[in-house]
């Protein structure tokens, strides 16, 4: 044991923590949890925690079923707002194979493996979301539209909202389980809401989006409404984005940054922006991830639906955030398609090799776009040269497959199970008979 791992259990003690849950995440990017007691804990740091790894999603195949769980001490943290009487701490927790070998397919392996590289580089990537999603009143009715909580729209302040209450409550508990929130409001659609969180190393901040989940969710459950994180709830209003901020540093230096570049860019940044660009078609299953994705890019207000980049252009799938000057820390690009539905682990990774790509072949960036790409036509946009995503999931998979950087970014197994996941995924839609289709056969009476 080392000297985190004893500071933690002297903690439990003091603070007379009676329960402690393990975290982990599936390929899809679901939350899993395996609780201990707290006497455990220092056999569990020691020797990983077994469980049968072929009942988790993409984790293991059957014959190579046994796996361990080793908590990262890193993550613990007690968990706000449960009974004094029995607080409840959590631990992120590595997977590995019972040879001791990383898990290849456990996503924060995944991304752990991509930020070896970026190290190897002399980079630390760092990474901010902004979280959109819905609060709808609850219902088990798959057949009904979601109804909203509200009606209020972008960053109305609705003082008899819900969702104004929703939201000081939310920011309050993530805080409290020390992930610092920048920024919250209403966000466009009725019921849906924005929080962005404060950049952190990529890997804490895909452990804090899995927690904020978390914690939405239960606290719109007991707060009488339910929390969607799906990319296009409602058909007539915007769907939920998870925007994310990236950049580079080399130790305290923001490498993105240069006070005599476009827009106070490098060329470094430059580069990462052409390997996103690159590599935007193949990564795509990965950042949108399910069929409904797709109609969030396609009918989304303000989803990027074309490959280009611009300066405070919101048709653009990769922006550059207006920079005062001097504001070094904060130079940064931002991607637009990934959904707030995203394994944000598989996704931080392949956005991230998208972009190194970039830097280590030197790719040039294209010239920016500068008015709304979705108001041009096709000819247009061929002109400019600007492509467009892929048009449904089927489209990203063939996409996807087809891509070395993706094989190579998840890994064999990853790769393969994602692949046949997905593809069930879409042939089970494809077969679907909807209420639209039906309508367009009504007999005229
Ligand atoms: N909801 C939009 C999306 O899906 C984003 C709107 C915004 O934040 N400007 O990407
Ligand atoms: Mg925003
Ligand atoms: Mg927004
Ligand atoms: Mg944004």
């Amino acid at each position: 044991m080392d000297r985190q791992q004893e500071h933690i259990l002297q903690t439990i003690q003091e603070k007379d923590v009676r329960y402690i849950r393990l975290w982990f995440t599936d390929v899809i990017g679901t939350l899993k949890s395996v609780a201990i007691a707290p006497a455990e804990l220092e056999e569990a740091f020691d020797e990983g925690i077994g469980f049968d790894g072929s009942s988790i999603e993409g984790l293991a195949r059957v014959v190579e079923a046994d796996m361990l769980a080793y908590p990262d001490a890193s993550t613990f943290q007690i968990l706000p707002g449960q009974s004094s009487a029995s607080q409840v701490a959590r631990l992120f927790c590595d997977i590995s194979t019972r040879d001791g070998e990383p898990a290849r397919s456990d996503p924060r392996s995944v991304l752990r493996r991509a930020l070896a590289r970026a190290s190897d580089m002399g980079f630390t990537f760092y990474t901010h979301p902004e979280i959109e999603f819905y609060l709808f009143h609850p219902t088990s009715d798959p057949y009904e539209e979601f109804r909203p909580i509200d009606r209020a729209g972008y960053f109305d302040h609705s003082a008899r909202s819900a969702g104004l209450d929703f939201r000081r409550e939310a920011v309050a508990t993530l805080e409290a389980m020390n992930i610092p929130v920048e920024f919250s409001h209403h966000e466009a659609g009725p019921g849906q809401n924005e929080i962005d969180l404060r950049f952190t190393d990529a890997l804490s901040m895909a452990d804090s989006i899995m927690a904020f989940r978390t914690v939405i969710q239960e606290l719109a459950l007991s707060q009488g409404s339910f929390a969607s994180f799906m990319p296009k709830p409602l058909i007539d209003h915007p769907g939920s984005g998870m925007h994310t901020h990236m950049s580079l540093f080399e130790g305290d230096r923001n490498v993105f940054f240069d006070p005599s570049g476009t827009y106070f860019l490098s060329t470094t940044a430059r580069r990462f922006m052409a390997g996103l660009l690159e590599h935007a078609n193949a990564i795509s299953a990965i950042t949108n991830q399910h069929v409904n994705s797709y109609k969030r890019l396609w009918a989304g207000d303000e989803a990027p639906s074309y490959i280009c980049w611009g300066h405070n252009n919101r048709s653009a799938l990769v922006r550059v955030p207006a920079l005062r000057a001097g504001k070094a820390r904060a130079a940064r690009i931002e991607y637009r398609a990934i959904d707030s539905a995203a394994n944000p682990y598989l996704a931080f990774a392949v956005l991230l090799n998208a972009g190194l790509d970039g830097i280590e072949r030197e790719l040039e960036l294209p010239d920016e776009a500068i008015e709304d790409v979705t108001s041009l036509t096709r000819n247009e946009r061929r002109a400019l040269g600007i492509g467009s995503l892929p048009g449904n999931l089927d489209q990203a998979l063939v996409a996807m497959q087809e891509s070395e950087l993706v094989a190579q970014t998840l890994g064999e197994e990853a790769f393969s199970y994602f692949i046949r996941n997905k593809e069930s995924e879409w042939t089970a839609y494809r077969n679907q008979v909807t209420p639209f289709e039906r309508d367009r056969f009504l007999p005229v009476v």
